[in-house]
């Protein structure tokens, strides 16, 4: 008997669904995507259940023929692709012919649709991808889909799926990326039978903006619009005081698409090199135009990644569009481009503009520590020195001045001392703490480059890295308490805008989250506020603790414990002093002693803690010997 037979065309749906619909917020854009293509102005998302029970896309686009409603079931039936030629020239969403085909046969799908003009409609019904019922219909012009009970055919995927919070969160996300993208659509979305947001397909990036996220993202928002090497980028970047702590408003939509770009990224995050923190990302809404030919969109089964032709070009788009933002946003009357390569055009209308981001810097400082090759056509490649210089300063101002505001909330904390004196000269540093061997005695000469401490020990010299030693202690310690820490509460809560899919992710998690001592509470639907943080993290580094620790959730995979270890792993990360600060000589000391006995010899990243330098290695370097 044969052993290999083709697969029941059932089957084969049923796995090409895994391709295509791999969750609810997969069917939303599915049914969103060809709305757009149908030529929809009016757009109305319904779901209930997370998506789960029920999703329902009406639109106001050109409609199905009744002749034509059973075929566009049908596994590649498309309307919107005949030929190869046309694939390498393809100006819509769809074109592949799968989605409803793949979203048929995993669910119960109802479909109303009347063609513009035409007397009347036509109602279809399906089961597994098997009409069940089909008759006319009175319907208005457009097309109404809706899909019940996803996945009830296929319980192993059933299984996969996280909670209703959850994937109504990403069904949520769905929605609003599409919408965005689209401003001359008015979209109306609807969960669990409330409104959750409303744009008003005027055309206007602006309001649509407004309308999805709300007053305070508008205001930190700045206006931006480039032209050159045939890419038109437009939109909004962020003021550097309005990044957030993770990547999760970072929009680019490239011709009409939202995508994925790590390049794309990259170009925004080079912009603002010198005007964020670490663990601080900038947030934007970019539209960026090119010949459709230039972009391949056929590299991800769901099209949210993308290729282009000339990155190059995109890229600089991008950093321009960033770069001259920011320059504006100072006030600074120089424009980022001088050589001719990228012209500046009218921007279009602000969220709300001029903030106050850069108010306590001068246009001059801001130049000055901004990119230094800003005026010339290149992107930079290093900096001088001496422009490393001024960052590291406004940097230590501003967490000085953080942690001043920030003890403000806080109901038990002594503020961090930072100004106490150096260790000068040898005398006092001479100590022998008291209990310790003779032969263990050591000698804390001082700290080099606010990183190293360094420590004279026998004949040797030890330089220890003061954050890896101080996180390994912290880790440590957390762990051989399971994790369980003093927490401080805090007076005003701290909000962290996390976007909905983290929101989701941290909610259900809140749990395990409290365990490690972070409170954590919703905030609207795409914010927590944390009441309570472990006693040892600064207010200040709550927020980048807590997104590193939603990704850490969000990748899955690892039992239990391993989860634990590396939630331990961040906590202690950012609790622990940091490289380039000030630290307290008694602190210093105290991660001394550890070292020195052989407590602590690696970071939980297994990076090195302290080096030795023997006293023969210096000696052979002086020629000595
Ligand atoms: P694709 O979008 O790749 O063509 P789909 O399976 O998503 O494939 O849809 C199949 C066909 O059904 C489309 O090509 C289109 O002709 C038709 N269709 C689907 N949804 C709509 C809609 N909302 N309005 C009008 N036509 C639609
Ligand atoms: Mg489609």
């Amino acid at each position: 008997m044969a052993k290999i037979l083709k697969l029941d065309p059932h089957v084969a749906d049923l796995i090409a669904a895994g391709e295509v619909v791999e969750r609810p917020a997969s069917v939303i854009k599915e049914l969103m995507e060809n709305s757009i293509d149908a030529g929809a102005t009016v757009m109305t998302v319904e779901i209930q259940g997370g998506g789960m029970t029920y999703i329902r896309v009406t639109d106001n686009g050109g409609g199905i023929a009744p002749e034509d409603a059973e075929t566009a079931f049908l596994r590649h039936a498309t309307s919107k692709l005949r030929d190869q030629r046309g694939l390498e020239a393809i100006g819509t969403l769809g074109f592949r012919g799968e989605a409803l085909a793949a979203i048929a046969s995993v669910s119960r799908v109802a479909l109303m649709t009347r063609e513009t003009g035409a007397d009347a409609g036509i109602s279809l019904s399906l089961e597994g991808g098997v009409v069940t019922d089909r008759a006319p219909a009175g319907c208005p012009e457009g097309t109404t889909m809706i899909v019940r009970d996803l996945f009830y055919n296929t319980p192993a995927r059933l299984k996969f799926m996280k909670t209703d919070r959850a994937e109504g969160a990403s069904c949520s996300a769905a929605v609003l990326r599409c919408a965005l993208a689209h401003p001359e659509i008015s979209v109306r979305y609807i969960r669990d039978g409330k409104e959750e947001c409303h744009t008003p397909g005027d055309g206007r990036m602006d309001s649509c903006i407004y309308s999805l996220f709300g007053r305070e993202f508008a205001a930190g928002l700045i206006g931006t619009a480039t032209e050159a090497d045939g890419v038109r980028v437009e939109g909004y970047v962020c003021a550097p005081r309005a990044a957030r702590g993770n990547r999760n408003y970072q929009f680019f939509i490239v011709n009409g698409r939202n995508v994925k770009s790590k390049a794309l990224q990259a170009a925004l995050e080079q912009a603002y090199k010198n005007s964020l923190f670490t663990g601080r990302f900038p947030s934007c809404v970019l539209y960026i135009t090119l010949s459709p030919a230039a972009v391949d969109v056929n590299v991800h089964p769901t099209k949210t990644e993308v290729k282009f032709l000339y990155e190059k070009q995109v890229f600089d788009g991008v950093y321009y569009a960033a770069l001259n933002a920011l320059q504006h946003e100072t006030g600074s009357a120089e424009v980022a481009i001088s050589s001719g390569t990228q012209k500046t055009i009218a921007a279009p209308e602000r969220g709300k503009p001029q903030d106050a981001g850069f108010a306590k810097m001068s246009a001059e400082e801001y130049r000055k520590s901004s990119d230094p090759a800003a005026g010339q056509a290149a992107r930079p490649q290093k900096k001088p020195a001496f422009y490393g210089a001024v960052g590291k300063n406004l940097f230590r101002e501003a967490r000085s001045s953080d942690s001043v505001r920030d003890s403000g909330g806080v109901l038990y904390r002594a503020a961090p001392t930072r100004k106490q004196e150096e260790p000068k000269g040898d005398a006092p540093e001479q100590t022998t703490l008291a209990g310790m061997p003779e032969a263990d005695s050591w000698r804390l000469i001082g700290e080099a480059m606010d990183t190293y401490i360094i420590v004279e020990k026998g004949t040797s010299l030890w330089l220890i890295d003061k954050h890896a030693a101080h996180e390994r202690l912290h880790f440590d310690r957390l762990k051989a308490a399971g994790g369980e820490t003093m927490t401080q509460t805090l007076l005003a809560p701290i909000v962290c805008r996390t976007g909905r899919e983290d929101t989701a992710v941290i909610l259900d998690n809140a749990e395990l989250l409290s365990r490690f001592g972070l409170a954590a509470e919703p905030f609207g639907e795409d914010a927590v506020a944390l009441r309570e943080i472990p006693a040892d993290l600064m207010p200040a580094d709550a927020e980048a603790a807590l997104c590193e620790i939603c990704e850490l959730l969000k990748k899955g995979g690892g039992d239990d414990a391993a989860r634990a270890d590396g939630i331990m792993h961040t906590m202690a990360c950012k609790a622990a002093v940091k490289a380039g600060m000030k630290t307290d000589p008694a602190e210093l000391r105290v991660l001394v002693k550890k070292v020195m006995s052989g407590e602590v010899r690696y970071c939980p990243h297994g990076r090195p803690v302290a080096v030795e330098l023997t006293k023969n290695t210096l000696d052979k370097s002086f020629k000595r010997v």
